[in-house]
């Protein structure tokens, strides 16, 4: 019988009640206990839903208060000693600083988790770095579904990716060697988890290894044969599934079929070359599980389509041997379509969430056992689903199409090089070197959310908000020209969210009321969902940015989010190319640039924040991926006069593997986070001669730490070691929206005060 099963239920609940539960627990206001009654009530009824759905592989050990990545460092002991860990089974208060930090203790450092979304915990080694069983949360969980009576299939973060996925500690020379060395350490601990889930009862056991649709070193095979060896040999009664998602494994692909495991798990939304490939060389005590129902994207399956491929595999393999699963966990999707009553039904027709994507395995599994004819009721409807969306008017504009079609080299340049813009330039706008400049917004207090709440829910009248908007707008001005900076900016005290309100306001984006998606921690988005050609029916920002402007004589700067960072952050449609989704997103800011030159605005800020992370997971993909984005920013950017200044901003992440192609994009100014790894991307500008202006930020806002005069200034100076004092630009890391007012007055104040001593030489 095929079996119908998941890799990963959402944990932040229908509602964010963990969201609610954790940061009532971190204000103080409920206790550790009751913060563990939350996630247990969260977790049992994600368990009776996936059983109710007719799921049989339900994970458990796929919840988190905070993050698998992290759970997994509780699991194998591995605490920086900052934190100051006694040894014992590691404690709540321990788990939340390394996830948040503690008084003076940095947390651990946080990264995206591969091209997702959501960032994990990085964990931190150090040589000899010593493991231990300090969590038994993988048997505890397993064993909370057991007194419901639920079966499930707990899920680990397989040993090589977890290691693959750490660092050394900063200051632990490591001789150039990986993390992978510490492999012989960890394994004890693995096998002491997996024994116990054997003694427990379990059965399959999911160990992710996502890591192996990354370009890994030709030592993380061994270590994966090393690994699995020994971890088969655990308990005769375990069945190791080996799960993979977000890629193709390539190379990687016979390694894993030579291992003594009862499955693998590909992603075939991604990767579907891979299926024939496995059915040719599966090994015949293996199972597969066939990824098919995309984890990643809201679209609804094509059942059709996605049966036919279940069909071969179960006349290749028998049914006995094939899952059909999900591409990868369902974290990254929102939970419930149920909802989005606000959606447009023939949209939300086309639309599937976790628990819709649950009945659609749950189907194709019945399909695949009981024959097409026993849900042909069921199909059909999908299939009619599924031709209104391909058929829809709705998703196709001729007129973008058209557009984009005539788009031409040419759009993509400047009048003149930069050279030839930067006298027409300073001529517009007599600034002073150095010149000093924010990010964009300014600090969103609970007074400005409070007032967009009460407008969205018709509380307060579109005039009473925008009064509200103006009064906070003017605050903005004034506080950038009392501190003394160059060029000023309204302070985006109207965005919620710097894709959110933009998906809000083109043609052919939809946004949902409660289609959250974790980002970290406690931490939502709700990513828009592009679903058809994407075009800008008004103006989107000039409105806020021009009241700004009349207020004050400075520069104000107009600020928009690049076409890359819009795609990146949003659910994209999946019936053309994401490039040209990109180019159609682009054409739109094309038109709100020109706009804003049209306006009277001298410089636009075009933020590219996710440029990097748009990155693909294969290093041999990158030129083709960087070719499309680099040229949806020139194709937004371009369109203006050579004396308007062009800035774009970037963050998140190590920008000195890309710095050609940021240098690509030919903006005037680029500003970019550089304080927290105190500058080492000089380094890339000490190899590569960045031709442009660039602001290297000196002011890390992710810390509530107001930094010294003599800090930033020191940070400038060794900034000018590399670049000349002509290209200097000088601003925080990043938007201040996160950051009160006070701790802004004084890092800015100071920041202003750096930049005026590096003017007097
Ligand atoms: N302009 C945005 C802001 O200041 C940029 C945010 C970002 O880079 N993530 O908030
Ligand atoms: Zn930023």
């Amino acid at each position: 019988m095929v079996l119908a099963t998941n890799l990963g239920y959402p944990r932040i609940g229908p509602k964010r009640e963990l969201k609610r539960a954790l940061e009532s627990f971190w204000a103080g206001t409920s206790t550790a206990l009751e913060l563990e009654a939350a996630g247990r009530e969260l977790r049992v009824s994600h368990w009776r839903l996936q059983q109710e759905c007719g799921l049989q592989h339900i994970p458990s050990n796929d919840f988190s208060l905070y993050d698998h990545v992290l759970d997994t460092t509780a699991m194998v002991g591995a605490i920086p000693d900052r934190f100051g860990w006694d040894g014992a089974q590691v404690d709540v208060a321990t788990y939340f600083a390394m996830a948040r930090g503690a008084a003076a203790v940095p947390a651990l450092e946080m990264t995206k988790w591969f091209d997702t979304n959501y960032h994990y915990m990085v964990p931190e080694f150090e040589p000899g770095q010593r493991f231990r069983l300090a969590s038994t949360k993988p048997v505890d969980e397993y064993q909370e579904a057991q007194d419901v009576g639920i079966h499930t299939r707990p899920k680990l973060l397989g040993p090589v990716s977890y290691l693959l996925l750490g660092k050394w500690r900063h200051d632990a020379p490591a001789d150039g060697r990986e993390p992978l060395i510490l492999l012989d350490a960890l394994l004890p601990v693995y096998e002491e988890v997996l024994g116990q889930l054997a003694d427990a009862g379990a059965d399959w056991v999911q160990m992710d290894e996502p890591a192996l649709v990354l370009d890994v070193p030709a030592a993380a095979r061994d270590a994966l044969t090393a690994a699995y060896t020994k971890l088969s040999a655990v308990s005769p009664r375990l069945r190791l599934l080996l799960t993979t998602y977000f890629g193709d494994l390539r190379e990687n692909l016979d390694a894993v079929l030579a291992l003594p495991l009862a499955g693998v798990h590909l992603d075939l939304v991604r990767a579907p070359q891979l299926l024939e490939r496995a059915l040719a060389s599966l090994p015949a005590s293996f199972a597969l599980s066939l990824g098919l129902v995309d984890g990643r994207n809201v679209w609804r399956t094509d059942l059709d389509r996605t049966l036919t491929l279940l069909e071969r595999a179960v006349a290749t393999l028998g049914s006995e041997r094939v899952l059909v699963a999900p591409s990868c966990s369902l974290l990254h999707v929102p939970v419930d379509l149920a909802g989005e009553s606000g959606l447009d039904p023939e949209l939300r027709s086309w639309l599937s969430f976790a628990n819709q994507k649950l009945e659609e395995l749950a189907l194709l599994a019945r399909a695949a056992n009981e024959g097409r004819g026993s849900v042909a009721a069921a199909l059909r409807e999908r299939r009619e689903a599924h031709d209104s969306r391909r058929r829809s008017e709705r998703t196709r504009s001729p007129a973008v199409r058209e557009r984009a079609e005539a788009v031409t080299a040419e759009m993509l340049f400047r009048t003149s090089a930069y050279p030839q813009r930067r006298p027409q330039q300073r001529a517009r706008l007599p600034l002073p070197s150095f010149p000093t400049t924010t990010i964009g917004s300014f600090p969103q207090t609970p007074e400005v959310r409070r007032a967009r709440a009460q407008f969205r829910s018709g509380r307060l009248e579109a005039s009473q908000y925008d009064r509200f908007l103006e009064a906070e707008i003017e605050r903005t001005i004034r506080f950038q020209e009392e501190i003394g900076l160059d060029v000023v900016v309204h302070g985006e005290c109207e965005r919620t969210d710097m894709v959110e309100y933009f998906g809000e306001r083109l043609n052919g984006v939809a946004v949902t009321t409660a289609g959250w998606v974790q980002s970290y921690g406690s931490r939502c988005a709700r990513p828009p969902i592009i679903f058809g050609d994407v075009s800008r029916p008004e103006p989107l920002t000039v409105r806020w940015s021009r009241y700004a402007q009349s207020l004050t004589s400075r520069p104000v700067k107009g600020m928009l989010t690049g076409p890359v960072t819009i795609l990146q952050w949003s659910f994209v449609r999946d019936d053309q190319p994401r490039s040209e989704t990109a180019r159609q997103i682009a054409l739109a800011l094309r038109d709100e640039v020109q706009e804003l030159e049209a306006a009277g605005f001298a410089i636009m800020q075009i933020d590219e924040p996710a440029l990097r992370e748009g990155l693909p997971l294969r290093r041999d993909e990158w030129d083709a991926y960087l070719a499309w984005a680099v040229d949806a920013f020139r194709l937004a950017a371009a369109g203006v006069r050579d004396e308007t200044q062009i800035h774009t901003h970037m963050c998140y992440g190590e920008f000195n593997d890309i710095i050609d192609a940021i240098a690509r994009l030919d903006a005037d100014v680029i500003s970019i986070e550089a304080s927290r790894s105190q500058m080492e991307l000089l380094d890339a500008f000490a190899r590569f001669r960045y031709p442009n202006e660039i602001g290297l930020g000196v002011y890390d806002i992710h810390s509530p730490q107001v930094p010294s005069v003599d800090e930033m200034e020191r940070l400038l100076r060794k900034a000018l070691t590399v670049l000349s004092p002509e290209q200097l630009w000088v601003n925080p890391d990043c938007g201040l929206k996160t950051r009160g007012w006070e701790e802004v007055q004084a890092s800015v104040t100071g920041m202003v005060e750096a930049a005026k001593r590096l003017r007097k030489g």
